[in-house]
């Protein structure tokens, strides 16, 4: 458990405020413990043993408080890093564990790529047999009083999902001309479960690029859930069993179309450098990733395309503030279409893993925020590269508005290489 980090981030801390500024929480509250100083400050205290047994659950509710949007990360002078300490003070609190059972039975479902084909499967029924639509007509689940189960039914989208990728997905890609090289796909779990028709546009843009692709069916989840809710081993488990497969796989990169996988694959090396039997292999798995946009902005677009519509971006926090992917997306709209600056279009839209869900009135809050962003670039299409964000802006339009559609970028890509059709199976 990193308690020395947690005490060395408070002793470079030059209490500027330069971080309020950014942080979605303080700026909701504009409470010095809803930011990330104060944050800071908290966890050092913790750390160094000055905060009685009795107050460990309010250190455990401020880290549980923070987004871990990161924002505060990239503004800070110093290079203290709040949104990263959160996740420590998490860990360190629980022991490296889930803090409940509920919490350990929903991140058990990440073990197994057998339950998350499962619930694919479930959720293409709950749609296709109008299940869906009878229930958020009839209301049931509010009327039954389970608003938390009614408010994670609301976040699906409207639009059929498709079979998994994992299930009915090609295996392998091969470009018609010479490859330029080799790209595993990484399924990323939330990509898989819902919006395998992302990834499908993903890899055969991967194609067209001139790369032959594999879809390694062998891929665990990365392990993000388990590291956002301080279960650390659980993330270990994960990573491992990643890096083993990984860094044997002969390939020239390791693409994903989500945010958050490609931040955690890539912070692997810095977790595992001082374990001797794993950091090399680590190392070899980190260096190798890249998010949709970074490597297509790096390989270049196959041929010129235009969309007819105008677009703006929403940064993914594990994309901006994590990986420092941001000129990428915004090059490559730039090219495509007449792409429209969103104001504080790095900023947290709300979603943050189970945030909406765990804090969802904070969250409903940084999202009409967001919504109302949106509105002002009169853009017709919203696109992003997280599978979260996808869902929460997806929700932020049905409530807030305004009637934009909200795409992930290798979708528009795709149909802008392709006449505008979708990419069937
Ligand atoms: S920006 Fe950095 S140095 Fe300034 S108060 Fe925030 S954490 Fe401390
Ligand atoms: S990670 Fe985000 S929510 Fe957390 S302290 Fe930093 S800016 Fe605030």
């Amino acid at each position: 458990m990193n308690l020395d980090r947690l005490i060395a981030d408070a002793e470079i801390c030059v209490r500027c405020g330069l971080c309020t500024s950014v942080c979605p929480t303080y700026n909701l509250f504009f409470e010095e413990i809803e930011g990330p100083r104060g944050r800071v400050m908290l966890y050092a205290d913790y750390a160094q043993g000055l905060v009685p047994e009795t107050e460990r659950e309010l250190v455990l509710e401020a880290a549980y408080e923070c987004l871990d949007c990161r924002a505060c990360q990239t503004v800070c002078p110093n290079g203290v890093k709040p949104g990263e300490a959160a996740l420590d003070a998490r860990a360190a609190l629980q022991g490296g564990r889930p803090k409940d059972r509920l919490t350990g039975l929903f991140l058990s479902f990440f073990y197994s790529p057998l339950l998350i084909d499962l619930a694919n499967l479930l959720l293409v029924f709950y749609q296709r047999s109008g299940l869906q639509r009878l229930m958020r007509r009839t209301r049931i689940l509010d009327r039954l009083g389970l608003k938390k189960i009614a408010f994670a039914e609301s976040l699906l989208p409207e639009k059929p999902v498709r079979l998994a990728l994992r299930l009915t997905g090609p295996k392998r890609l091969v470009p018609e001309s010479e490859p330029r090289g080799k790209v595993a796909f990484f399924l990323g779990c939330m990509m898989n479960l819902i919006f395998s028709d992302v990834s499908e546009a993903t890899v055969r843009v991967l194609k067209e690029a001139g790369f032959e692709v594999a879809i390694p069916r062998e891929t665990a989840c990365c392990g993000a859930p388990h590291i956002e809710e301080g279960d650390l081993l659980g993330f270990e488990r994960l990573a491992k069993k990643n890096i083993a497969f990984y860094a044997e796989l002969e390939a020239d990169y390791i693409v994903t179309d989500c945010a958050a996988c490609a931040a955690e694959l890539k912070k692997y090396a810095e977790h595992f450098k001082d374990d001797p039997e794993w950091a090399e292999r680590a190392e070899r798995v980190s260096s190798r990733v890249r998010l949709f946009s970074e490597f297509l902005d790096q390989v270049g677009l196959p041929k010129e395309v235009r969309f007819p519509f105008a677009t703006t971006h929403q940064h993914a926090c594990h994309a901006c503030h994590a990986q420092g992917v941001k000129e990428e997306p915004e090059r490559i709209l730039s090219f495509a279409t007449d792409y429209r600056p969103m104001e504080g279009n790095t900023d947290c839209c709300g979603s943050a893993g189970v945030y909406n869900l765990t804090h969802t009135e904070n969250s409903m809050k940084i999202l009409e925020k967001k919504m109302h962003a949106v509105a002002e670039t009169g853009a017709e299409v919203l696109t992003v590269e997280n599978p979260g964000c996808l869902l929460q802006l997806g929700l932020g339009t049905r409530t807030f508005g305004p009637e934009v559609e909200v795409r992930h970028l290798s979708q528009i890509v795709f149909e802008g290489l392709n006449d505008g059709e979708a990419p069937g199976r």
